[in-house]
């Protein structure tokens, strides 16, 4: 079970949605979020830092090796890439406005239902399809074949 973790960027534009594998890093261990408008992004350091479409998520690596280390992961292993692909921290859904975007849009086929019961059935079925597609097109780094 994951808590939702909710993170709003440093220039306070967007809040980012955030979602840490069973908990095992608290929501701390994401120091700060940089949307692609935040003006004041600091120069990237993979080694605290990762890149995605545009947004900057620094981690507190410290807290990262201290926490996973207890869990036998050693610390050479701990980079802010594996922390992100191995969902310890990384976002829910797609991208930081997945689960957002997705209600959101969900609830505007859902009204469709009322009006056109055929068009809604079809909207719904291609909708999750069209999104990765999307997703995968933008580049967000989830989304992309592993
Ligand atoms: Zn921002």
């Amino acid at each position: 079970m994951c808590i939702e973790i909710k993170h709003n960027c440093v220039g306070g534009h967007q809040s980012a949605q955030f979602s840490n594998l069973d908990n095992v890093l608290p929501a701390t261990v994401i120091d700060k979020v940089y949307c692609p408008e935040c003006s004041e992004k600091p120069e990237f350091d993979a080694t605290t830092m990762l890149e995605d479409n545009g947004w900057l998520i620094e981690y507190d690596m410290e807290l990262a090796v201290y926490l996973l280390g207890k869990h036998s992961i050693e610390k050479e292993v701990v980079t802010p890439a594996y922390l992100f692909d191995s969902r310890y921290s990384t976002w829910q859904g797609m991208s930081p406005t997945d689960m957002e975007e997705s209600i959101r849009e969900r609830q505007e086929i859902i009204a469709l239902a009322k009006v056109d019961k055929k068009k809604y059935f079809e909207t719904m079925k291609s909708w999750s399809i069209d999104r990765m597609t999307a997703f995968t097109e933008a580049g967000w780094r989830k989304a992309q074949a592993a």
